[in-house]
């Protein structure tokens, strides 16, 4: 075995101390020969100095010397931690007494020799001594790293977070450390001898140890791995763990586990679950979790044949209280409304917003579908209510779809589109509506969906382009100016109706990308026509109800206006009625802005609206068009040519301009003429012309006012 004692290369070490020099030189000569070092002291202080220095193996001590004699330097030695365990031979001239020799062997000798010395007797006993010497200080060291050893694992398993237990082969436990015993809420050695299987939940069901995955895994030496598991606490909780179970080396007959607690990661877990299916703004279902719990319900009344209907409810009127008051006040009012419609519902309906201004809900366990309706009524009638955000009184409304099952849909996709499609008919239907879905339904969404993805398409292509129609004075044939008319030309389908999509660009929201673009446009023509017909050209934008709801307009045709070095009144903004009356107080404001601007503003297709000519007092307004249908039938409709004259008496009261629109034939010239139109526009003057052509149109058309020749 290889000797792991510090010693010098010459081998272990001898200290002779003798305080009569010949005795020195004697034990020097006897010692000669052999694998140690010999060093010599001459008295007992001398030796004490040296042995406090040097690793001294061996010390060969005189018992009679002046000063300090033997067995005092023996009794100091054994006194001092280096050298208490360094074997002593007492080396004495005279025969001692009984009593002298065993007060040797107290202060510590191993040994008595007389002198003079049997040389052999000498070199054997020393070299004895030595591997005795030897032994003692491996074992020593080996104790010293065994020591260090355990109390490192100790403290290892003491420290450890993860609970560690070793299990033997009959389940019992034979160890635990501290924070296995925390986790289990008990004492260690509550736990040692215990049954491991008391302690896992389910474990009761594994009824032998000696078969279970445990001992399956343990016999094949492999580790078995437990990802959910949950161990029963003193105080009866249940806690949730993973346990990693490996067999310990063969002789030690168990396995150690090791558990490490997931409570605090399950938390984390549920939270992000929950967190997943929550909107975090109204507490509500999100539209994961909402399709979670459809899934689950269409499952569950697969089985009870009972009745549900999955209502799509969209807010009317959001976009704008986002737009005016700010994101806060919106959410605000989303709260609200999640509020209000939560008041609606049985405990147990669901309720979820899918986003933005859109909530759906699950109304389960219907006894006839109709019940989904009063369901919509109530929902309807409660968010009409009138709330008060900052200071303002804000009134919202809904337009509500309703998809019931199983007859619009056995899936969550199919159920939501249908219940989505109806809400899109309610919305046309005029708003504050709710519609049933059904099948007719699905042939329009149809279209509609690929006709939204088109328009897309178009304005990534820039596939639109203004055509622009000419208005002319009936008195004299001058230009007044044009109207700019978007046009589609749909690479498939060829030329589609603006009164086909426009309707679409509004629902789709797509009218305001559109819109933003028809501004520029205009302007950019505007400004290059007025180099020939002059700045009295005027050129009319329609605005679909949408853009007349956005509070930003007023800012956006004020940086058109000046980008392209314009004059407001040469802007004239067509609206439609409808739009006007949606929202009188907004309306009001929005004209006036628009007025301080300084751009004109006409009624669109006048007369077929809400035909309430009250609102005109309190609109400020530049023109009124005539719908074109009254102008179509007013030759053969007396009721038709009395709504036309009737309207252009009203211009003339108010000081309005009356553009009639839709005029094709020279009969309704004449009429118009006769009745004292000023202004016309439609196919006779001219159809919308391309914007090359626009700039061929003559400033003045000389046969507008020729009168026909009377008959004579
Ligand atoms: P609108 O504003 O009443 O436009 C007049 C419509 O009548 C135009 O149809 C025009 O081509 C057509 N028209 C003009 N003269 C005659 C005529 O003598 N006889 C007949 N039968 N029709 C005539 P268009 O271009 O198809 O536009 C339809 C509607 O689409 C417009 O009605 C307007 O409401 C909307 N629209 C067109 N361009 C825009 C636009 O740039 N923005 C917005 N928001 N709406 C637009
Ligand atoms: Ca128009
Ligand atoms: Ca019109």
């Amino acid at each position: 075995m290889e000797c792991p004692l510090p010693q010098t290369e010459q081998g272990p070490v001898l200290l002779v101390v003798d305080d009569r020099q010949e005795n020195l030189f004697a034990m020097q000569a006897v010692l000669e020969v052999g694998n140690w070092r010999v060093i010599t002291a001459a008295s007992g202080e001398r030796a004490l100095q040296y042995l406090l220095d040097e690793t001294v193996d061996l010390v060969l001590l005189d018992v009679q010397m002046p000063i300090m004699d033997g067995f005092e330097v023996a009794r100091i030695m054994r006194s001092n931690l280096r050298t208490r365990f360094t074997p002593i031979i007492f080396v004495s001239a005279e025969a001692h007494s009984y009593e002298s020799v065993l007060r040797g062997y107290a202060t510590g000798a191993v040994d008595y020799l007389l002198k003079p010395v049997d040389p052999n007797i000498l070199r054997h006993k020393v070299r004895s001594l030595l591997d005795h010497e030897r032994n003692r200080r491996e074992l020593l060291q080996a104790t010293q790293q065994l020591e260090l050893a355990k109390s490192f694992s100790d403290s290892l398993l003491d420290n450890a977070a993860e609970g560690i237990l070793t299990v033997n082969e009959q389940g019992r436990v034979t160890f635990a450390n501290a924070a296995i015993a925390r986790m289990l809420r008990c004492s260690v050695s509550d736990l040692v001898h215990a049954n491991f299987l008391d302690f896992l939940e389910g474990g009761s069901g594994l009824d032998d140890w000696q078969t279970s995955p445990f001992m399956e895994h343990y016999d094949r030496r492999e580790t078995y791995r437990l990802h959910d598991a949950r161990l029963r606490t003193n105080r009866g909780d249940s806690l949730p763990v993973a346990l990693s179970c490996a067999p310990l080396p063969r002789m030690q007959r168990a396995m150690v586990i090791i558990a490490l607690d997931m409570s605090r990661m399950r938390e984390l877990q549920d939270q992000l679950e929950s967190q997943a299916v929550t909107d975090a703004l109204t507490g509500l279902l999100n539209r994961r979790g909402f399709n979670q719990t459809l899934e689950a319900a269409l499952a569950r009344s697969g089985r009870n044949g009972k009745r549900m209907a999955v209502l799509y409810i969209d807010l009317d009127g959001f976009k704008r209280i986002n737009d005016s008051l700010g994101h806060e006040a919106g959410d605000r009012v989303l709260c609200i409304v999640a509020e209000q419609l939560k008041s609606c519902m049985r405990p147990y309906d669901i309720l979820a917003r899918m986003g933005g201004d859109e909530f759906t809900a699950l109304l389960d366990s219907l006894e006839h579908p109709e019940d989904a309706a009063r369901v919509a009524e109530k929902l309807l009638e409660l968010l009409a209510t009138v709330h008060r955000i900052d200071g303002m009184e804000v009134s919202l409304g809904a337009s509500i779809g309703i998809a019931s099952y199983p007859d619009c849909g056995h899936t969550v996709d199919g159920l939501l589109r249908s219940a989505d499609i109806a809400m899109y008919e309610a919305k046309r239907g005029g708003r504050q509506q709710y519609r049933f879905f059904s099948p007719e339904m699905n042939g329009r969404a149809r279209s509609r969906l690929m006709l939204e993805e088109s328009v897309r398409n178009a304005i990534d292509n820039k596939d639109f382009v203004l055509a622009y129609q000419p208005q002319v004075y009936l008195r004299d044939g001058r230009l007044r100016g044009f109207e700019a008319l978007l046009r589609w030309e749909h690479t498939v389908a060829g030329k589609v109706s603006p009164s086909v999509f426009i309707p679409l660009l509004e629902e789709t929201r797509l009218i305001n990308r559109i819109g933003d673009w028809i501004f520029r446009e205009g302007a950019t023509k505007l400004q290059s026509l007025q180099e020939i017909y002059g700045d009295e050209l005027l050129l009319s934008i329609n605005l679909s109800p949408v853009q007349f709801g956005m509070p930003q307009l007023t800012e956006s045709l004020r940086q058109i206006i000046e980008t392209h070095q314009l004059r407001p009144e040469q802007l004239e903004i067509e609206v439609t009625e409808s739009a006007l009356m949606h929202d009188i107080d907004y309306t009001r404001a929005q004209l006036s802005q628009l007025r301080a601007l300084g751009v004109r503003i006409a009624v669109d297709d006048f007369g077929t609206g809400y035909s309430s000519l009250a609102y005109l007092r309190h609109f400020e307004l530049d023109t009124l068009k005539i719908d074109q249908l009254f102008i179509a039938n007013m030759l053969d409709s007396s009721r038709d040519a009395a709504i036309v004259s009737t309207i252009l008496e009203l211009g003339r009261n108010l000081d309005l301009e009356v553009i009639a629109e839709g005029v094709e034939t020279l009969e309704q010239r004449d009429w118009l003429l006769e009745h004292g139109c000023e202004i016309m526009q439609g196919f006779l003057v001219s159809r919308p012309l391309s914007a090359e052509l626009t700039g061929r149109f003559p400033q003045q058309v000389d046969w507008i006012s020729r009168r026909p020749e009377p008959t004579l």
